[in-house]
């Protein structure tokens, strides 16, 4: 389980990473980045209240590197 931000629809308002910065950090361009690595599932949570942290949907999780 990967997290995915797709970079088109992202506007850079930065609560992704103000929010979860242990899961996606700022880049000098205010772009989110993801830290790449699997989650756990233990870290499901986290991952819910960051994708519901985006105002206009650009982050997804992916499993098995297919984005559902
Ligand atoms: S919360 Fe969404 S729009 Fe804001 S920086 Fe993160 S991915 Fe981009």
């Amino acid at each position: 389980m990967r997290i995915k931000i797709n970079l088109k629809t992202c506007i850079k308002t930065g609560q992704c990473y103000y929010m979860h910065p242990d899961l996606v950090q700022r880049a000098p361009d205010d772009s989110p980045v993801v830290i790449d690595r699997d989650l756990t599932e233990e870290e499901r949570p986290d991952a819910d209240s960051l994708i519901g942290s985006c105002p206009v949907g650009a982050i997804r999780l992916s499993r098995n590197g297919r984005t559902p």
